[in-house]
């Protein structure tokens, strides 16, 4: 079986678009969103609609509670708070329902979603350094953790460090090993690669790959700045940062 997992899409509806061109070439038998459709950029109802149309798995982001007014603002910064303030200010409360209806996390026997960590889902703790996962990698029920977040894709294994990774590379994953896999971001990406980022999870090879998508960030950073969203939030996509 394919898996697509993407997350953090952020409003960014050129990404998506790019990236759903993709998806639908490979053809998944399975989707899984892992959290943060809205928040950043100009299109969160366009990002709404499209994710419902390929009916994800889904698990929520704490900028996707914050629209539903469950998570607090007190946890954001000033630019997150505005873009939240924006986008609340244009969803309507079916489709602030909808981000606040999305579960905190999603297990089956193969694998687990969480937008943060497992240690306390709500509070969507961040993993950057392999301290951060090890309370993660304890409480797993199976072999591997899907994670965002950080906008950063990584993969961290248990008892070691993260395996070299660089993009558009296949890794054969070990059947005796534990894994957290960052799966990086679709609208926002924070590690210096502006491109989008999603995962294919092969189940039958054993396999997962990190993909990056070009798409029309000039277009996203047009509508950003037309929308009187911070600026920061418009140059920091063709940093990648
Ligand atoms: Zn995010």
């Amino acid at each position: 079986m394919i898996i697509a997992l993407f997350s953090d899409i952020h409003s960014n509806l050129e990404a998506l678009t790019s990236v759903l061109k993709e998806f639908k070439s490979i053809v998944p038998d399975k989707y899984v969103l892992i959290g943060d459709i809205a928040g950043y950029a100009a299109n969160p109802k366009e990002c709404i609609e499209i994710v419902k149309s390929i009916n994800p798995i889904t698990v929520s982001g704490n900028h996707d509670f914050a629209m539903a007014g469950l998570y607090g603002m007190e946890y954001f910064n000033d630019n997150a708070k505005c873009s939240i303030n924006w986008t609340k200010g244009i969803l309507t409360d079916e489709e602030k329902n909808y981000l606040g209806s999305m579960p905190l996390l999603y297990e089956d026997k193969n694998f687990t979603a969480v937008h943060g960590s497992l240690n306390s889902p709500e509070e969507f703790n961040y993993i950057f350094y392999y301290t951060d996962a090890k309370e993660t990698f304890r409480l797993m029920k199976n072999d591997i953790c899907f994670v965002a977040h950080t906008h950063r894709p990584e993969i961290f294994s248990e008892g070691g460090n993260a395996p070299a990774y660089s993009g558009n590379k296949k890794i054969k994953l070990d059947k005796n090993k534990k894994y957290i896999i960052n799966i990086g971001s679709i609208g926002q990406p924070r590690d210096g690669d502006p491109r989008a980022s999603y995962a294919l999870f092969d189940t039958k090879n054993y396999t997962i790959e990190i993909r990056r998508v070009e798409y029309n960030i000039i277009e996203t950073q047009r509508k950003i700045l037309a929308s009187g969203l911070p600026k920061i939030l418009a140059t920091r996509l063709s940093a990648g940062k």
